[in-house]
């Protein structure tokens, strides 16, 4: 317990000095990068402890799993749906998540801003972009990012606040680089349009291997698990 609760804790301390190390490489400020602490698999204590640690922000990528924890874990926690999402499943999780990093098909924009709509909010949400063009991932190809970002300004329920991407496991997190390069043009060059409804603030890339070079590349919201709570 009092174990679990230090190697936590440590392990944060690493990762902030890792994120404000490669801020300070790209010149950037460290307090703009926000970390969505991933917790799939993680129990509530561990959480906790993270929370108590100052980690406001929390990212699941299955809704049922999510729906238990926002449900112990209310008051103070963001919950950030960061996995492919069924459509069918928006309802359960449209009052409990303040940000779905994963839209990637116009039915389920559709369905999100319905589900929204009928509970008296507006989503967040950020556009998942398979930036790496790879068969096994989800996401909207980089070509139609700007017409599917426009069909999704029309939902007022809906709001654009960035992209998201997953690059490839590699062991060389450079070999990964121009991903997380593509992604940050893709963000300016959408953000140039000035598109009504939405605001192209976020970019969500980097995970445990890459998330320094994602921070260099430009990444404001890095989505970090293993490095915080240890192997899965
Ligand atoms: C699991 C997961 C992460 C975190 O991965 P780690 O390698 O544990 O840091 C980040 N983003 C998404 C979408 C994930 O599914």
């Amino acid at each position: 317990m009092t174990e679990n609760h230090d190697l936590i804790k440590d392990n944060l301390c690493v990762l902030r000095s890792r994120i404000a190390a490669a801020a300070a490489r790209a010149g950037r400020d460290p307090g703009s990068i926000n970390i969505v602490a991933v917790t799939k698999t993680v129990d509530p204590e561990r959480i906790k402890t993270a929370f108590q640690c100052g980690i406001t922000d929390f990212g699941e990528n299955r809704v049922q799993e999510l729906v238990q924890k926002a449900d112990i874990l209310d008051k103070g926690y963001n919950w950030h749906m960061i996995g492919h999402l069924q459509t069918n499943k928006v309802k359960y999780i449209v009052d409990k998540v303040s940000m779905i990093h994963s839209l990637d098909r116009i039915e389920l924009a559709k369905e999100i801003n319905r589900r929204a709509e009928k509970a008296g909010r507006v989503m967040e949400v950020l556009v998942q972009v398979n930036v790496a063009g790879e068969s096994t991932k989800f996401g909207i190809e980089p070509s139609s990012a700007l017409q599917f970002v426009k069909d999704v300004s029309r939902m007022g329920n809906v709001r654009v606040r960035g992209l998201m991407t997953i690059a490839p496991l590699v062991s060389d997190p450079e070999d990964v680089r121009w991903v997380f390069a593509g992604l940050r043009q893709l963000l300016i060059d959408i953000r140039k349009e000035n598109i009504d409804n939405v605001s192209m603030d976020y970019l969500s890339m980097g995970m445990s291997n890459d998330f320094e070079v994602a921070i260099e590349e430009g990444a404001n919201i890095i989505r970090p698990g293993t490095v915080i709570f240890g192997k899965r």
